[in-house]
């Protein structure tokens, strides 16, 4: 059967992708989603990987939605914290709600998953972690204290749960990606898009599956000795 792997937001995007990718590597692997059964059922239906659904941002349904999976699938040997909306705003009108959301669902999200798939990890001596951070925690972006900030946290998060793991085989890592071309980057208006692309070096957006390979890396057997570490993954736009 394999490792177990639950990528959470794993039903579109950058999610689908990694899901793609470990269970190429011969993983079996779990999508989690928060409310788009229309995406959730079309993913299963063309890829047969199960998704379940449960807000990540919501502690006791995050330890519910992990026992479940663990009781239908099996133990959860592989974690990737990938789900994370955007409720971008100056800070001036951005609402509590609005930074509120951003840091429950992805900053929360990860300590909330991270309790739930933790402990089985150490009892088994093995596991990986990787959280999906964002070129804009480590530079910042107008527009976003709130992304920014959570981003941001999820790097410090990585650097100190990779510590508490190291001795029981577990690594911690994170990829930032850069833009990458999914649903949350269509929802930037066009103008603004050119603007970006023109500031990356190499030219173009990332792909999905650009994302994924790194993941797959920090989730392998090989990748025992990374802990604790940042991939960027972005065309160069930011050099860190
Ligand atoms: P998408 O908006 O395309 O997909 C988001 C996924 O996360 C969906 O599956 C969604 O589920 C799920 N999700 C959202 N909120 C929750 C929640 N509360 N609980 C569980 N699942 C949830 O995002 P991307 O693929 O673009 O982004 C994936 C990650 O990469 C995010 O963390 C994002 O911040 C990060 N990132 C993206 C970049 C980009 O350029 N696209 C750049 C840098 C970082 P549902 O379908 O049900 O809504």
């Amino acid at each position: 059967m394999g490792r177990i792997a639950v990528v959470t937001g794993g039903t579109r995007g950058i999610g689908r992708a990694i899901c793609e990718a470990l269970r190429e590597n011969g993983m079996t692997v779990v999508a989690n989603y928060a409310g788009n059964d229309e995406k959730a059922r079309a993913f299963t239906e063309e890829t047969g990987i199960p998704a379940y659904k449960f807000d990540v941002g919501e502690h006791e349904a995050t330890l519910e939605g992990c026992a479940k999976i663990a009781e239908e699938v099996g133990p959860i040997d592989v974690l990737v914290n990938n789900a994370g909306i955007t409720r971008d705003g100056v800070l001036a009108k951005m609402s509590f709600d609005d930074w509120n959301d951003v840091m429950r669902i992805n900053l929360g999200g990860c300590f909330n998953m991270a309790k739930a798939c933790f402990p089985g990890m150490r009892e088994r001596k093995w596991g990986r972690i990787v959280n999906i951070g964002s070129i804009n925690g480590q530079a910042g972006q107008y527009g976003q204290v709130n992304y920014a900030a959570a981003k941001s946290g999820i790097h410090g998060f990585t650097k100190a749960l990779a510590q508490e793991g190291a001795r029981s085989g577990i690594t911690v890592n994170a990829i930032a990606p850069g833009y990458i071309d999914t649903d949350m980057v269509a929802a930037v208006p066009e103008n603004v898009l050119e603007k970006i692309v023109a500031k990356i070096p190499v030219g173009r957006l990332g792909q999905a599956s650009e994302i994924a390979r790194g993941v797959a890396f920090f989730a392998s057997d090989e990748g025992a000795f990374v802990t604790g570490s940042t991939l960027s993954i972005n065309g160069g736009q930011h050099m860190y």
